[in-house]
């Protein structure tokens, strides 16, 4: 190293207000690395982070000239690159910069004040170690395909999708689905306002149709994905719906003719039945149906029938449709799969299954909506109108043994339910719940307002649902067994109709598309943020952002504004029209690989090709993620990741141990 190059390092140490300084004595920490070999300057300031803070560094920069910075603060998925950013702003390379993390690793996780000093010094020290070996690094523009792909057409997806057409870039919607609208095409009314849903809904659908630049692909599913931010290549497989889309009129002749009437309605929650061929509802976009092939008596049963063939006038019925495969060629994509109903068959003493006077609360929305198997009156399986219903809170959520967190949504429907039964039948409604949780803007006031109308509340968790009852008079009741924790007492309500509030988990796929999309999922199986506070609707894989429920369970108002928000994101992608590639990526040396391809199965990218010619591996720059498997792997050391070379490594761990 010549003496112009010669490492002048300075080290700035942050209290991070009343996080890292309460803990650790960071004037100590700067005190201390003012000692080690090539620091010119160590300093602590208040906030690193802020304006000042980082005047300070780019100052010392320029008037002491410094080479090298280490900053001892938070962790670097909070401040790295805000620090790389000053740092570069002083004319350094970005990439002569360290962090070291003394508040999620030190403050916020050692009792002991010295204890915690000492390893705040220590990590500081080992960070000044490091940088001493850093490399400059470059980065490469390249430029953006300026269009987007939105996963999932329920609200969420059509509200980002809707953004960013708006916006006036090219949107592809896919949807696994024979319809747009997921879980809230199935509400007559929702919270707290009462507000009709289709109202809201029907007009979004009809808007995501006409869209000049939204091009819809509905009963399809991602196969691929290929590619990097801005240039991502997408593979959809779009199933045969048997019906062709341009001939089709929504006639419905087709769907009267089918002989195969019987078959359990999906959209209705198995309340009432659908013909084979069929579209999932009347208002369904596109309104065009697909044929059931399991049911239908041709495909499924390879017998004669056809009548949907015979009667279509415009001869749409296609029976040798095959599945078609398209590529996508997107600069983002957004995830907004959703989510599905917790199933509680399997929660026993609910009797659900056992009880057919026993609801989900997705079967109740579809008895109380007009387009619903009653036309929206409150009839029971068993004909009859409910006098007294008990609603129970919390099926499969808040339960270590089920779903620990609560799906924030089931104490508000519930009670939009009671309301509704109320207001309906005049039915006496019991809600039994763990605690009520209504932190949304008028959420209160409608809890207010049901226990005006006279819904009764109970504290406790329901034990069990039985069709024993104490009185004769209450025969062919079922009796709702609940301990009240507000009156310690056993609570056994006789009752004609209970409704499960089931609790909300990922969408079915969710694992498979996470797979195909990089993006990983947290311990319930939701797709993870990049950062709940800092990118919200961000992941880990740069250019895919996350809308509405597949990121976690939330209600509408939320699920759109995320919807929005990361529209936002993908917009501000796609106008930047370039981006700039990661500096941190695999190297594999040709003289030293000995091409036996063991990178080439280690990387989780698909970043690595083989040169037959010469037998060696080789990394496309484009598409590595600098994750260091190949190093791992790699038996003759011929492959490194820039920025996490041995030499950086081993420096950092030579001073830590
Ligand atoms: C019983 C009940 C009542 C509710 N009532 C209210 C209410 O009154 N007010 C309120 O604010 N909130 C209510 N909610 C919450 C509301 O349903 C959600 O906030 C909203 O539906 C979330 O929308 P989403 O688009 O994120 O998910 P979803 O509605 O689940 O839509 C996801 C879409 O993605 C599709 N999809 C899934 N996987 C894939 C894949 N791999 N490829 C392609 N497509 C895929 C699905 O088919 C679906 O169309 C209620 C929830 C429940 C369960």
């Amino acid at each position: 190293m010549s003496d112009q190059t010669k490492p002048r390092i300075g080290v700035y140490v942050c209290h991070c207000g009343m996080n890292i300084a309460p803990k650790v004595n960071v004037e100590d920490v700067a005190a201390h690395a003012g000692t080690l070999a090539h620091v010119v300057v160590a300093r602590d300031y208040k906030f690193m982070c802020s304006n000042p803070g980082q005047d300070m560094i780019i100052n010392d920069i320029k008037s002491l000239g410094l080479n090298r910075v280490v900053v001892a603060s938070c962790s670097p998925r909070m401040h790295e690159k805000t620090f790389r950013n000053a740092v570069k702003s002083a004319g350094l390379n970005p990439y002569y910069f360290q962090m070291a993390n003394v508040r999620e690793q030190v403050s916020w996780v050692t009792h002991d004040s010295m204890d915690a000093t000492e390893k705040a010094k220590a990590l500081t020290a080992a960070a000044v170690s490091r940088v001493f070996f850093h490399q400059p690094l470059s980065t490469r523009e390249v430029p953006v395909i300026k269009s987007m792909l939105v996963v999932g057409g329920g609200i969420a997806g059509m509200q980002s999708a809707l953004t960013c057409a708006n916006a006036g870039y090219q949107v592809y919607l896919v949807e696994r689905e024979p319809s747009i609208g997921g879980h809230m095409a199935k509400f007559d009314k929702t919270f707290p306002t009462l507000d009709c849903a289709a109202c809201i809904m029907t007009p979004k659908m009809v808007d995501v149709l006409q869209h000049p630049n939204i091009t819809l692909h509905t009963y399809s599913e991602v196969e691929k994905v290929e590619g990097f931010i801005g240039n991502f290549q997408v593979t959809v497989k779009k199933k045969p719906r048997y019906v062709d889309m341009e001939k089709c009129t929504g006639c419905g002749t087709c769907m009267e003719k089918c002989p195969s009437k019987k078959i359990s309605s999906e959209f209705n929650e198995g309340l009432s039945f659908r013909t084979a061929i069929f579209t999932p509802f009347p208002q369904a976009v596109p309104n065009v149906p697909v044929i059931d092939a399991v049911n239908c008596i041709v495909l499924g049963k390879n017998k004669k029938c056809g009548a949907c063939a015979k009667f279509c006038e415009t001869k749409a019925i296609d029976f040798e449709q095959k599945p078609e495969f398209l590529t996508l060629d997107v600069g983002a994509i957004i995830a907004a799969t959703g989510f599905q109903a917790v199933n509680p068959t399997h929660l026993e003493p609910y009797g659900y299954g056992r009880f057919p006077e026993v609801y989900t609360s997705l079967e109740f929305e579809r008895l109380n909506n007009a387009t619903g198997p009653t036309s929206g009156k409150m009839v029971m399986k068993n004909g009859q109108i409910p006098e007294r219903v008990a609603i129970v809170h919390c099926v499969g959520s808040r339960d270590v043994r089920h779903k620990k967190y609560c799906s924030r949504v089931c104490c508000m429907y519930s009670m939009k339910f009671a309301h509704l039964l109320r207001e309906k039948t005049g039915a006496e409604v019991w809600e039994f719940y763990i605690d009520v949780r209504s932190p949304g803007k008028l959420y209160e006031e409608f809890y207010n307002r049901v226990q005006e109308e006279g819904v009764r509340f109970v504290r406790g968790r329901v034990a069990e649902i039985t069709d024993m009852t104490d009185d004769p008079n209450d025969k062919g009741r079922l009796t709702v067994v609940a301990e009240s924790t507000l009156t310690r007492r056993t609570v056994r309500l006789p009752v004609d109709m209970v409704i499960l509030s089931v609790g909300l988990e990922p969408a079915p796929g969710a694992e498979d598309l996470g797979r195909l999309l990089g993006v990983s999922r947290d311990g319930d199986g939701w797709f993870t943020e990049l950062h709940a506070k800092l990118a919200p609707v961000s992941t880990p894989m740069n250019g895919i952002f996350l809308a509405g429920c597949c990121q976690g369970p939330k209600d509408i108002p939320d699920t759109v504004a995320q919807a929005m928000g990361a529209a936002g994101e993908a917009i501000a992608l796609l106008s930047r029209g370039m981006v700039t590639t990661q500096a941190e990526i695999s190297h594999i040396d040709p003289d030293l690989c000995i091409g036996c391809k063991s990178c080439i199965g280690a990387c989780a990218y698909s970043a690595i090709g083989f040169d037959e010619a010469r037998r060696v591996a080789v990394v496309n720059e484009a598409l590595c993620k600098g994750c260091g498997s190949c190093a791992a792997t790699c038996p003759s050391s011929s492959a490194s990741v820039d920025h996490f070379t041995d030499r950086q490594i081993m420096g950092e761990l030579e001073r830590l141990v």
